[in-house]
């Protein structure tokens, strides 16, 4: 019997063969043809996977975080006014990182579950001159996911430049950043762009770019100073080497792996594919009479999902029992209702298989643990889905 688990939490995630291969050859140099090769052609591929045709992408060793850091610390000068629109967690975290570089932040927070409505961001946007303003894609701590387009238009209206933390989207949700006109989407590799931990990975536009050029101060995050970094970019895009901090030369090559595979299925089906997929997973949980954390199907992520316990279940002993089947969850995250509720990822590599072996999982522990639903009844609402 195989003893590996079913990673299924939202990041990381389970990781294509061909990328954990690309991360085991042998460490090259980072100055050496074939990794300059691989750099730049992970560049290249990162606009048709952000579909930024004029975009400039970074690939930088860190996490999300750091991604986070770099956006504010480019593009906000001490005095100017920021605004960030939070959906949980995530958002709570930009408004503090911003706060190093700034003293001008304000927060407009969503109610649990939903999104901040439209009229009151603009309402917001009127009443300050902001340089910028940041929201999250998919905010990992309430599967919550916003509509880019709204917040993106306004932006425009209003000529601040628009963040998008898309570190539980990129590759897995909807977007188009040029189209849109999203001045920074961002995300980490560890999630939907399906490569191990340690690559903080951005596009930025041309808007964002001159904003950063135009600034009056030096940028004070040293290592974070897109200065240091954008002629490593540029040198790399044109098959040069060049060096500022050494690359994570082995992510680098998993990552251009992984953009490889990403390519090959193409966005729209893999836009797709993740619709079906949390459709069919939010099926199989309303099945089971389980409420999730987005209180509409209109706002709720396809990358992962966040329901909460059913009456009489004990998250602990839930997670456990369901590892005990071979399938690792994450618990909860936002502060106030941390052991209420589960999150489960299905994003990136992820396959029918793994999903119906993960919903099969849930029941049979909600059935052990003394909830009254039917044997099969959640396989069958996702399978009903899938099949479609
Ligand atoms: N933003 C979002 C939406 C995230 O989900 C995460 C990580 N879960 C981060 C930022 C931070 O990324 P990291 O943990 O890689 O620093």
């Amino acid at each position: 019997m195989k003893a590996r688990k079913l990673l299924m939490i939202p990041g990381p995630i389970e990781f294509e063969p061909e990328v954990l291969k690309a991360m085991s050859t042998p460490t090259t140099s980072h100055v050496a043809p074939d990794f300059t090769e691989s750099f730049g052609h992970a560049l290249d591929m990162m606009r048709d996977v952000w579909l930024d045709p004029s975009g400039q992408p970074f690939i930088i060793a860190g996490s999300g975080t750091l991604a986070m850091d770099m956006a504010a610390s480019n593009l906000v000068e001490q005095g100017d006014a920021v605004l960030v629109i939070s959906t949980g967690y995530f958002g709570e975290r930009y408004a503090e990182l911003l706060k190093r570089y700034t003293n001008q932040v304000d927060i407009l927070k969503a109610e649990q579950g939903g999104i901040v409505p439209e009229d009151q961001i603009e309402s917001q946007l009127k009443k300050k001159n902001y340089k910028l303003l940041t929201f999250t894609h998919v905010d990992t701590s309430t599967a919550v996911m916003n509509d880019p387009r709204p917040i993106a238009e306004l932006g425009k209206k209003y000529n601040v430049l628009t963040i998008l933390d898309g570190v539980c989207s990129v590759a897995g949700e909807e977007i188009r950043q040029e189209e849109w006109g999203i001045d920074v989407a961002f995300t980490a590799s560890q999630k939907a762009i399906g490569v191990p931990p340690g690559l903080a990975l951005m596009v930025a536009s041309t808007k964002a770019i001159d904003a950063w050029k135009s600034r009056k101060t030096p940028v004070s995050n040293y290592y974070a100073d897109w200065g240091n970094w954008l002629p490593i970019m540029q040198a790399y895009a044109n098959r040069k080497p060049a060096y500022f901090g050494t690359p994570a030369v082995n992510l680098v090559q998993a990552l251009e792996a992984s953009l490889q595979i990403i390519l090959k299925e193409g966005m729209e089906k893999r836009f797709k594919r993740h619709q079906k997929t949390g459709k069919a997973f939010r099926s199989a949980m309303k099945a089971a009479g389980l409420e999730m954390i987005p209180v509409e199907e209109k706002v709720a992520a396809n990358t992962l999902s966040a329901p909460f316990y059913p009456k009489g279940i004990v998250g602990k002993d839930f997670l456990k029992k369901i590892s005990d089947e071979g399938i690792i969850l994450a618990g909860g995250l936002l502060a106030n209702i941390k052991s209420n509720y589960f999150r489960v990822g299905h994003m990136g590599a992820v396959n029918r298989n793994d999903l119906l072996a993960t919903v099969g999982a849930i029941e049979t522990t909600l059935r052990n643990a003394g909830h009254q639903i039917n044997p099969g009844i959640c396989l069958k609402a996702a399978q009903e889905i899938l099949d479609k």
